[in-house]
């Protein structure tokens, strides 16, 4: 026992427990801080209850991170099948749905029940209730002398800090990663809500609030496009929301805070060429022309749309289709396919999914190991890689977790990572399956 590698993970959340089991399962006596009085409390709100905890269709395309090359390593020694055989062999039952992966009985409990069955397994302590507020090398001792938030002391070989982000938390709350890290001398990347809804303070926001349609949309950032999506749209008393916006949220969030004019141009009919779309709307216009203007759109899409398109093209409602004549008919069913809605913010990080930003990777070996001072290690949403939606941060919970608990053992991944042809990955697969 006294000879064991003695770690201190701080933070029970996805990448912490996952850095905790790695490090024990490679023979480390790990010690795992938690402040809540229960640990991996995210992981329940995750894919809607239902935990998405990676993605088959898996690719370095779906983050933003300052170094593709290196994440692209790290991925390497870890990857998303590595994930789904972690989980099999614990006892979790996983299933994929177009690619995205769900424990079977989609609940994201069944998740948070196997982990901690695991840590209880490997007889890894878990402290919870505790805050780590401060921590320090002791070059001399080679000791990491951590603080809790009663001024009590712990000392460790080795130190994991895999605190996450302040997303979906009260404001103010889940910045100690950061702090911490920028007490070990790191540098911070500036931390914006990474998946987040929009706001606008557009006239007709509130009269459309609660739609919820398919959509494709283009994310302008002063007047050129930054990004696009198709997807559910939603309509909220604030703005926009739905995954097609949460993609393009983060871009979205940084050009607001540059001070750029940021907006979201909707397509409410995007599997129409432009083409077929006139055609269509032609022959709607020949057959239905005796009608109202406000019942010429009954049945294309939501009421509460046709209200707000009928008003922004300055039409009357009770104005026939034949009245207003084919062009002005047109154009108002133009306005469907470009829909402009100005945003003015983003619904912040306490209502995010993530944070983009944080503890940056140039200072992270592909260890997970701080460049500047040895023996400490990042996980998880503390450092400064971000993914979609789609499973892909739980993913890097789980890799960077692992892969922080392993080197802080003591056991190496550098080759791994370095291994192009994956071979090495590839045996230690196929003996961690042989052991189970
Ligand atoms: C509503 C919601 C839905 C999501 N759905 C998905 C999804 O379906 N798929 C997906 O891939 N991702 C999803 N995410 C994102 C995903 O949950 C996170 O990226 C992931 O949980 C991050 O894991 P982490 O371990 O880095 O951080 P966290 O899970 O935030 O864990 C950090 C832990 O550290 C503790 N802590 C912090 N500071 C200290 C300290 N000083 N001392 C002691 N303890 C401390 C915290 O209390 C926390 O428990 C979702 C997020 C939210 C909010």
């Amino acid at each position: 026992m006294e000879n064991k590698m003695k770690i201190a993970v701080i933070g029970a959340g996805a990448s912490g427990m996952m850095a905790a089991i790695s490090a024990a399962k490679y023979g480390a006596e790990v010690t795992l801080f938690e402040k809540n009085e229960r640990v991996g409390k995210k992981i329940l709100a995750t894919g809607n209850g239902k935990c998405n905890l990676g993605n088959l269709a898996f690719s370095t395309d779906h983050y933003y991170c300052e170094d593709k090359e290196k994440l692209h390593k790290i991925f390497r020694v870890f990857s998303v099948w590595d994930v789904m055989t972690f989980f099999e062999n614990i006892g979790l039952m996983v299933k994929s749905k177009n690619n995205y992966l769900y424990p079977y009985s989609e609940q994201a409990s069944a998740v948070l029940d196997v982990l901690r069955m695991e840590l209880k397994r490997a007889k890894i302590e878990v402290v919870t209730e505790v805050e780590i507020t401060d921590a320090v090398y002791r070059k001399e001792e080679e000791l990491f002398e951590l603080k809790d938030a009663s001024d009590r002391g712990y000392q460790f070989k080795k130190l994991i800090i895999a605190c996450g982000s302040g997303a979906s938390l009260k404001k103010g709350e889940g910045m100690r990663g950061y702090e911490l890290a920028q007490r070990f001398g790191h540098k911070i990347s500036p931390v914006v809500p990474g998946l987040v809804q929009l706001e606008s303070n557009d006239s007709f926001i509130k009269a459309l609030s609660g739609v919820r349609c398919q959509a494709g949309i283009r994310l302008l950032v002063d007047g050129s496009e930054a990004a696009s999506e198709n997807g559910e749209l939603q309509f909220t008393q604030y703005g926009v929301s739905g995954i097609p916006i949460f993609q393009v949220s983060r871009i979205a969030s940084y050009a607001i805070r540059e001070g750029k004019k940021v907006e979201v141009v909707i397509d409410f009919f995007p599997e129409q060429d432009e083409k077929t779309f006139t055609y269509m709307n032609r022959l709607r216009y020949e057959s239905l022309m005796d009608k109202k203007l406000e019942d010429f759109l009954t049945g294309t899409l939501h009421k509460k749309i046709n209200a707000v398109m009928l008003k922004q093209a300055g039409l009357k409602p009770s104005m026939t289709a034949e009245d207003a004549g084919w062009q002005k008919v047109l154009a108002l069913m133009e306005q469907y396919r470009a829909f402009v809605v100005h945003i003015c913010g983003d619904h912040s990080i306490e209502n995010a999914q993530v944070c983009a930003g944080g503890v940056m990777l140039s200072q992270i070996s592909t260890e997970m190991e701080s460049e500047v001072v040895k023996g400490l290690y990042f996980a998880g949403e503390v450092v400064d890689v971000d993914g979609e939606c789609g499973g892909y941060n739980l993913q890097w919970a789980w890799t960077s977790g692992y892969i922080a608990g392993r080197n802080a053992a003591g056991f190496s991944t550098k080759e791994i990572a370095e291994d192009e042809e994956g071979q090495l990955r590839k045996e230690e697969t196929q003996k961690e399956n042989q052991k189970c």
